[in-house]
């Protein structure tokens, strides 16, 4: 699969492509990704940062240091509150895409489950 990705938050003011292949596809159940999504977990994609780049709008960005000690990066849209992607200090090589942004979703193939010891029963 060498397409380009598409998606966007709910308003439409911020689209993103991401080209290349999904690096790994997760769902995170840590408490931060909990309260972002405002859902029991988050979908994501990690997509090469090499191939991804915002194509319309500015997403706002909440930077916070996770429990690994971490600085994660949030971005979404400052006008409708969609959750976009987020990024990881450690890993600048790679973006977190939330799968519902995506304009075709169903490609989202989930290969994990992370911070399982805070997922809701
Ligand atoms: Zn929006
Ligand atoms: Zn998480």
């Amino acid at each position: 699969m060498t397409a380009v990705m598409t998606g966007g938050c709910l308003c439409g003011a911020v689209r993103y492509e991401a080209a290349g292949e999904p690096v790994f596809s997760l769902l995170c159940h840590c408490r931060d990704c909990q309260r972002a999504s405002g859902s029991a977990y988050n979908a994501a994609l990690r997509m090469p940062a090499a191939g991804f780049r915002i194509t319309r709008g500015q997403p706002k960005l909440y930077v916070k240091t996770a429990d690994s000690g971490n600085t994660v990066s949030r971005a979404f849209c400052p006008d409708c509150g969609s959750p976009l992607f987020l990024k990881v200090s450690t890993r600048p090589d790679l973006v977190g895409i939330r799968a519902g942004t995506l304009d075709d979703p169903s490609i989202f193939r989930p290969e994990a489950h992370v911070f399982v010891n805070s997922a809701q029963p």
